[in-house]
């Protein structure tokens, strides 16, 4: 070896910078109303900033247990029985993570194995395909059409194979703005019960949910949710996406294999902010069962000031994310029309097309609607003007 500095064989040679690390960058550079990577603009309650103070204050500064602090884990598992009609166990079936992209990567790191099949359906979260390669699997993605986005079980069933270990669900569904229901549970599990297949199920939009029939978690399915892992994220919950704190309930066994990972990937998470959280879903949770209505206004106020632009509003179900079809406005694919949007209209937005494997020959893009009444009027406005 003559050259002292080596370039290692990358292990995810395909892989860039996310889109959304991209476009809130292009954003700040061109000073564009940022409605591409999704955070509130606002800030979260003032009791959990209050509480996060007063913890440090009070020296809980050293590590936190390795599955999460007591208070909080009780406190999720409380808020899931109250929400979907069973508790889990907060000792051995509740684990606090890094966010819910630590669940989600040790999630998927614990259970597939190299050459094991995992189905997602495209659209899909960026973080899934990269966790899913890491661990040696192979990725099924089943591309999803606008506007609905809906599944064929058919289809679905043909995909299954006997190395199909894991499918990963999301719902209320980033990006599509989608909601499954009950029934759509339901089928998932009439295709996956006679396999020794796992379901993880990310479900971080559990609170931001507009659908008829609320938000159909797996925790709700009495036989699903026996071997999936739910995962949800107190970034969206309490508008801190800063915070990093997430967590994932699963029964036992499976929960056992998720922390193997979390013990060696963080250990634990940061102590005061656990502490804060579980004084929060104790003391206001009041904030949690305000938020659809909270969202559904923002929504519909951003809905109502694109009511006379040339983009086209797709329906949402769910999250804090708004679909437009931008058909009428422009011939560019989506990844050119959100930078052009951004250098020339001053508004950031994030294309469909970089979710999914398929060509997406679509013309949609996502603007996030989680900021203040403002600024949401202010980015309509020049929306309304191409
Ligand atoms: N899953 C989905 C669908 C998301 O939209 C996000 C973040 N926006 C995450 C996971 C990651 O959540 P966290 O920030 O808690 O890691
Ligand atoms: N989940 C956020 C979104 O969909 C982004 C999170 C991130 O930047 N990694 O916009």
């Amino acid at each position: 070896m003559s050259t002292s500095a080596l370039i290692p064989e990358s292990k995810l040679p395909a892989l860039g910078t996310t889109i959304f690390t991209q476009m809130s960058a292009l954003a700040q550079q061109h000073q564009a109303i940022n409605l591409s990577q999704g955070f509130p603009d606002f800030d979260g309650p003032d009791y959990l900033k209050e509480r996060l103070a007063w913890h440090v204050a009070q020296g809980a500064n050293q590590y936190a247990p390795m599955t999460g602090v007591a208070p909080l884990r009780e406190a999720i598992a409380e808020k899931t029985a109250l929400l979907y009609g069973w508790q889990p166990d907060a000792n051995s079936e509740v684990t606090v993570t890094a966010g819910a992209t630590e669940a989600l990567f040790a999630a998927i790191s614990a259970l597939v194995r190299p050459g094991d099949e995992v189905i997602c359906f495209d659209p899909s979260y960026d973080s899934y395909a990269p966790a899913v390669t890491l661990a040696g699997g192979t990725l099924k993605r089943i591309a999803l059409q606008p506007p609905a986005f809906s599944v064929d079980w058919r289809q679905f069933a043909g995909l299954l194979s006997p190395r199909t270990r894991l499918v990963i669900v999301n719902t209320p569904h980033n990006p599509s703005a989608t909601a499954w229901q009950a029934e759509d549970l339901q089928q998932l599990w009439q295709a996956i019960a006679e396999h020794e297949i796992y379901v993880l199920s990310d479900e971080v939009y559990e609170h931001i949910c507009f659908a008829r029939g609320g938000h159909a978690s797996v925790l709700a399915h009495p036989q699903l949710r026996q071997r999936a892992i739910a995962v949800s994220s107190f970034g969206k919950t309490f508008h801190m996406t800063g915070w990093k704190v997430g967590y994932c309930v699963a029964p036992t066994a499976l929960s056992a294999e998720v922390r193997k990972v979390h013990q060696y990937l963080t250990f634990a998470v940061n102590t005061p902010a656990q502490l804060a959280l579980a004084d929060m879903l104790r003391a206001e949770p009041q904030h949690w069962q305000r938020l659809p209505a909270f969202y559904r206004a923002k929504r519909d106020r951003f809905v109502q000031a694109l009511a006379n632009s040339r983009l086209e509003i797709l329906p949402c179900e769910g999250t804090y994310f708004l679909l437009a079809d931008y058909g009428a406005i422009s011939d560019l694919d989506d990844v050119a029309f959100c930078r052009w949007l951004t250098e020339h209209a001053g508004v950031a937005a994030i294309p469909l097309s970089v979710f999914c494997a398929d060509p997406f020959p679509h013309k949609l893009i996502r603007l996030c609607f989680a900021k203040q009444d403002d600024t949401l009027d202010a980015a309509a406005e020049r929306l309304c003007r191409l």
